[in-house]
């Protein structure tokens, strides 16, 4: 298995490398009582009361530096745990209160959609405590309050912690399966082999041949993928085959064995009838995914505005799908796959995703509470409560008195749930019940 990722981020001389030592029960080894001393990012393999992670110190770097420098130094140090980390620990230092550096690097967390979890440092004492409230104005919710010196609140934090670890840990040896899809010639062994040849990939050949693999897999942030089919990605179509309806029936069985799926169209020429097809049932099989909008290159290389104007229209044949996020990318240059690969990621975090009913509840009623649903026939539609089934993507049970709701509230209820949730670009499904009479 590859271990979650947990990495600590925050201002010099919060107490980071305190807390890394306390988490990984060693005592004071690096620590320096030299504010700003500079040290680089550590890694280690820690277990956290039997859950194997990945704990990363970002360090203490660059205190002696003038406030601006210190200031991008931080934030650069937290994009990049946004980039690697499934779990983040953002320290302030509760006795020095909350600082510039502490609301921006706030601001840069809290738009990146990861797993956060805001840790007040340094409280030592009771007293203290009162100091740690501060940090909830930092807008990233409960502030656990800590002393990684002395040893306070570090239960509760690696409570919070594991209660954050990605629940779906893939063996090695399995990897997620992803599926590329598209039709012919829109560039997906080209995308393919740009993976593979910048991510650490290894491609398994077919015994006793040299031909096409069988399986390959990359890892990114941490991540093993498997992709799907790879010799029939990399296969070129003969002549005579109905090489259309082919790349149809290929993505269909492509998405029955898929957990992600990257659909590939061509930028340049735009949506076809033949990738509405595809991405018809991309939509239907409710499996996560990006659309890549490929050879991009060619766009950017033509008339100002087009980009834009190529854009708004690939969204609007894509409104059946309104949460499938768009990427310009082109596999010819490389430009745009790690954003491609770092919104996968994000899509199969979200997709994982679990609420809890009260957590749904609070949300559910500031949704009602916006918009009341409409009468059915003049009798009132009363909604009780959500709950979260089990399984990936998200699928949501709303019990009501079973009077009949309208399909234009249900779209707002998931456009206004997916808000509350932060769930921007996994499919979901929303089921209404009625409550069984008690
Ligand atoms: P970093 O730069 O964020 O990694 O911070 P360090 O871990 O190097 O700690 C900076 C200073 O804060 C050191 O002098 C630590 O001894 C001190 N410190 C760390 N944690 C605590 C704490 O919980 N309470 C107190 N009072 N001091 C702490
Ligand atoms: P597949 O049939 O979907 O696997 O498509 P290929 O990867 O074989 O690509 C089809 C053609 O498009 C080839 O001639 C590629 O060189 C070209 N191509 C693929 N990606 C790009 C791109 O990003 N930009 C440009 N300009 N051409 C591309």
């Amino acid at each position: 298995m590859i271990p979650p990722t947990v990495a600590i981020v925050g201002a010099p001389n919060v107490g980071k490398s305190t807390l890394f030592n306390r988490l990984l029960g060693r005592r004071r080894a690096i620590v320096s009582d030299v504010p700003g001393v500079t040290r680089d990012r550590i890694n280690a393999p820690c277990d956290l009361y039997g859950a194997a992670i990945r704990l990363i110190d970002t360090g203490g770097v660059m205190a002696r530096g003038t406030g601006d420098d210190m200031g991008r130094k931080v934030r650069d140090e937290a994009l990049k745990a946004v980039r690697e980390a499934d779990v983040i620990v953002f320290v302030v230092d509760a006795r020095a209160g909350v600082t510039a550096i502490d609301t921006e690097v706030a601001g840069l967390l809290r738009a990146s959609h990861r797993p956060i979890i805001l840790v007040a440092n340094k409280v030592d004492a009771d007293s203290v405590e009162i100091a740690a409230l501060e940090a909830y104005g930092l807008g990233l919710g409960e502030v656990t309050a800590i002393s990684s010196e002395q040893g306070r609140g570090i239960d509760m934090l690696v409570d919070r912690l594991r209660a954050l670890l990605p629940t779906v840990t893939t063996p090695v040896e399995e990897g997620v399966p992803i599926a590329i899809v598209g039709r012919p010639n829109v560039g997906k062994s080209s995308l393919f082999n740009r993976i593979v040849g910048e991510e650490r990939a290894l491609v398994t050949p077919v015994p006793g041949t040299t031909r096409d693999p069988v399986d390959a897999f990359f890892v990114h942030v941490g991540v093993r993928y498997r992709v799907i089919d790879t010799a029939g990605i990399r296969r070129r179509s003969g002549r005579g085959e109905n090489i259309e309806q082919v790349s149809v029936q290929k993505a269909r069985e492509s998405l029955d064995r898929a957990k992600l799926v990257l659909t590939i169209v061509d930028g340049h020429a735009g949506v076809e009838h033949q990738d509405l097809a595809i991405l018809g049932l991309v939509a239907a099989a409710r499996v996560p995914g990006v659309v890549a909008a490929n050879k991009w290159d060619l766009v950017t290389s033509g008339p100002p505005g087009s980009a834009t104007d190529r854009l708004a229209a690939m969204r609007a044949a894509l409104r059946f799908a309104p949460h499938l996020p768009i990427v310009p990318i082109s596999a010819l240059t490389g430009r745009g796959v790690p954003d491609l690969l770092g919104l996968v990621d994000r899509v199969r975090l979200e997709s994982e995703r679990r609420f809890t009913t009260p957590e749904l509840n609070r949300a559910f009623k500031k949704i009602v509470a916006e918009k009341q649903p409409p009468a059915d026939r003049g009798r009132e539609v009363r909604i009780y409560y959500v709950t979260q089934l089990d399984g990936t993507p998200p699928r949501f049970v709303v019990f009501s008195n079973g009077r009949r709701v309208p399909a234009s509230y249900r779209r707002f209820i998931e456009g206004r749930l997916r808000r509350h949730l932060n769930l921007e670009s996994t499919p979901l499904t929303l089921g209404f019940r009625r409550r069984p009479s008690r």
